[in-house]
């Protein structure tokens, strides 16, 4: 690695990098960071991320240290224990809220480490804005349902499966 013009840090097992050009506003103010860690029920983890001070662009990423087989499982949210099942989702993890919504692998997709409720709080806030700007009074209605059937599964009053799907592998249902 061509250490000039950078500034490394560096301390076991995680890394930093600034001052790179950023792949947006092309201003040498992007920060490059990877952190590796040892996951239970997933293994070496390195935890990529990229992020803009100037333009704000931010993009994350997770890797397996090895190669792994392509994963698919689907879970039941059944109840509010089942909320703080763990998830790692890569950038190439497609998830499917059976009869709600998906999230589908862009070239924007981050990865990261998140919960069962942090995923439908994110999915909530996105159909939210997807509301609002729907002009169409069926659909809006259509949204609304799906924005209020999340709401009682995150009260632990209504039951939902959730599908992950990952071709690299980076994906895993942590149990607890
Ligand atoms: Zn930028």
């Amino acid at each position: 690695m061509d250490a000039e013009n950078q500034e490394i840090k560096q301390d076991d097992l995680s890394m930093e990098i600034t001052d790179q050009e950023c792949p947006v506003c092309h201003e040498n103010s992007l920060t490059m960071k990877e952190e590796v860690r040892d996951i239970n029920g997933f293994g070496i983890a390195h935890f990529l991320s990229m992020s803009c001070t100037k333009c704000g662009y931010y993009k994350s990423d997770i890797e397996a240290d090895e190669e792994r087989k392509p994963f698919k499982e689907t879970i039941k949210i059944e109840n509010e224990n089942d909320l703080d099942i763990k998830i790692i989702k890569s950038a190439d993890a497609t998830i499917k809220f059976q009869r709600i919504s998906e999230i589908i692998p862009t070239d924007s997709s981050n990865g990261y480490i998140t919960t069962v409720k942090g995923l439908l709080n994110a999915e909530k806030k996105k159909l939210e804005e997807l509301k609002e700007g729907e002009e169409d009074d069926a659909e809006r209605k259509k949204i609304k349902n799906k924005i209020k059937k999340i709401g009682r599964i995150l009260w632990g009053r209504d039951s939902l499966q959730i599908t992950i799907e990952d071709p690299t592998g980076n994906s895993v249902i942590l149990r607890k």
